[in-house]
């Protein structure tokens, strides 16, 4: 039985009826989607109890954002999640920031440049919630999606430096057949900015070829971006061919490196990433 808590104390005594094993916990903003369900199939294989959490996160949004568009459907969701998750907790924003509030999360490191170049607010809200979620739940494990490869990264960072003891486990990213990275936001596109969006992971893997010939890493780059436009991309954020575990910045292909992008179609912001 899959059972709903709304606060952050009834979480707590939730988890304590339990009368042994393992939590794992997956973080989500909702409108569920297969990827999200594989990471709870994940958390599953090696937590006897699954927490999903589903919280649309107000302080990982600038108000020029879509935080009043972002899709809601707890309905469906639980529907779904119904046998997959033993415990699905969905706080209001004022249980998770109640009047008063007054403590933030800042992380460095893996956090700087790329996401935060274009969305500067935007890790200070997700290492906050995560802090809060990982200490309201103290579960064993956590998964998220590599689809969010500098969030992961962050959240690594902020486990680490915390001592948080909870294991953070990557899972690959879900996508549709021509490549689409799976996304809540995907929702948010018409059919052409659909077949547009098709196109990222196409330019991403040719671009990943391109740097292994030439090595030239910024050539790469430049071409994907334009390639991008062609394609019909309104805006491209960044490509860029960064260390796959610091993000710094590289010059050669020497040690694991990872590509990754935000583009936007209209109104819709999308990012993807993959390994070299
Ligand atoms: P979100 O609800 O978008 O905040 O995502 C919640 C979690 O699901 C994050 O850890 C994401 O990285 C992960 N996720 C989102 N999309 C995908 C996908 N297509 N494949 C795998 N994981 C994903």
């Amino acid at each position: 039985m899959t059972r709903t808590v709304t606060a952050v104390t009834a979480l707590r005594a939730a988890l304590a009826t339990r009368k042994s094993g393992s939590i794992g916990m997956v973080p989500t903003m909702g409108a569920l989607h297969d990827g999200h369900l594989a990471l709870v199939k994940e958390a599953r294989k090696d937590a006897d109890t699954v927490v999903v959490s589903i919280f649309v996160n107000p302080t990982q949004f600038a108000p020029t954002e879509d935080f009043g568009a972002y899709p809601r459907n707890l309905e469906q969701d639980l529907a779904k999640l119904a046998g997959q998750a033993d415990i699905v907790f969905t706080p209001s924003a004022k249980e998770m920031y109640p009047e008063g509030f007054a403590t933030a999360v800042t992380v460095g490191g893996p956090a700087l440049g790329l996401e935060s170049d274009f969305r500067p607010h935007f890790f200070g809200g997700v290492a906050t919630v995560v802090a809060k979620l990982l200490i309201a739940a103290s579960p064993n494990l956590a998964v998220f999606g590599e689809k969010d490869y500098q969030q992961l990264l962050v959240v690594r960072q902020l486990v680490r430096d915390l001592a948080l003891p909870v294991e953070i486990i990557a899972a690959p990213t879900l996508r549709e057949a021509d490549g689409l990275a799976l996304s809540s936001r995907n929702a948010y596109l018409s059919p052409d900015e659909r077949r547009i969006a098709g196109k990222l992971n196409m330019i991403l893997k040719n671009a990943i070829g391109a740097a292994r010939t030439s090595g030239d890493l910024r050539a790469a780059e430049g071409a994907a971006i334009e390639a991008l436009w062609e394609a019909g991309f309104s805006h491209v954020d960044y490509v860029a061919i960064r260390d796959a575990a610091t993000l710094d910045h590289i010059t050669a292909l020497e040690r694991p490196a990872r590509i990754l992008a935000a583009a936007k179609i209209g109104k819709t912001r999308l990012i993807d990433n993959m390994a070299l």
